[in-house]
């Protein structure tokens, strides 16, 4: 049983906090939104009065906040003052790779330990407990975290040293945003050739082409059942995680000088398909924005 302090109880938080207690874990938890604190209670989670309070017993504290800013203020102000030395970080928000850096270098510099662990699988897989992990650190820490992920998770790579796994993370989505695009543009181009789109299905799906974006995330209803087409795509991921996600492997991309001009383009698409009605939608739906030509 390990002392843990969850903070950030939102669409992720929650669930993630709830499977950890299921595992046996004395888990205290902390958000600024009262909803939120409403809803943690309401799961039989202890919530605490501050993020310091959360942290002062604790021997793990996860972080699973909205952006790269919460996390370096929440450390700076409150969490690693107020922790017992030797505690370890868990940051599971999705961050920029040097702001994770940062969150280490300050966590250390406290004289605590710290792994970037950002996840995949959305809210579906953090109830399930389903998760995908990608987690930087050295291999003590990635040791000492790794029961607590698997707590939550079902697939947990470590990637190398700190800020590694925001590094594996921004990849894996430059990668999944280039090939949704790809596959959209591939139905819009096959309807104008007069294609059924089962019979591009049937084709793409087993062969060369074939990749999640078509045989998990089809982009056209029909062919998978499950996809978010079917149900006017309805979230899923949704458009504004992915442009989120994108300004981040941007920022990479830029930081490092690397010649990923899909990554780019990826990047202008997605933020004009969430800044249209796309944030709320599943990324997917970036077909109907192609298909008009906008
Ligand atoms: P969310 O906005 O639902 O939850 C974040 C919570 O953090 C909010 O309730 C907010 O009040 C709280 N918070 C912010 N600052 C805080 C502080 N100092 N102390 C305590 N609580 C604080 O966001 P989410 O959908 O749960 O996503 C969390 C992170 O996970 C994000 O970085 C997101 O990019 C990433 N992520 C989300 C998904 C998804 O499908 N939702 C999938 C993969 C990764």
């Amino acid at each position: 049983m390990t002392r843990i302090a969850f903070l950030g109880l939102g669409h992720m938080g929650l669930p993630m906090a709830r499977n950890l207690v299921k595992a046996g874990h004395e888990v205290h938890g902390f958000d600024l939104v009262p909803a939120a604190i409403g809803a943690a209670r309401a799961a039989g989670i202890p919530v605490s009065a501050s993020g310091a309070d959360a942290v002062a017993d604790a021997q793990v504290v996860i972080t699973m906040f909205p952006a790269g800013r919460h996390v370096i203020a929440a450390y700076r102000d409150e969490l690693l003052a107020a922790a017992a030395p030797g505690t370890l970080f868990i940051e599971s928000s999705t961050i920029a790779v040097d702001e994770a850096r940062t969150a280490h270098e300050m966590a250390v510099e406290a004289g605590h330990r710290n792994v970037d662990a950002p996840v995949s699988g959305g809210v579906v897989g953090a109830e399930n407990g389903t998760l995908a992990f990608m987690v930087g650190g050295s291999d003590d820490d990635f040791a000492a975290a790794l029961p607590l992920l698997e707590a939550m998770g079902k697939r947990i790579v470590h990637c190398g040293g700190p800020g590694l796994g925001q590094a594996a993370k921004v990849c894996n989505n430059m990668v999944l945003a280039v090939s949704q695009i790809a596959v959209a543009e591939a139905f819009v181009l096959g309807e104008r050739l007069g294609l059924e789109h089962q019979a591009l299905f049937d084709v793409v799906s087993q062969a060369s082409g074939q990749c999640w974006s078509i045989t998990t995330n089809c982009p056209v209803p029909g062919p998978v059942p499950t996809s978010p087409a079917n149900r006017d795509y309805q979230p899923g991921f949704a458009g504004a995680l992915m442009a989120k996600d994108l300004g981040l492997a941007l920022q990479a991309i830029e930081q490092t000088g690397t010649d990923a001009r899909m990554g780019r383009l990826a990047q202008q698409l997605y933020a004009a398909f969430a800044d249209g009605d796309g944030a709320g939608r599943d990324f997917s739906g970036i077909i109907t924005d192609i298909r008009q030509g906008t």
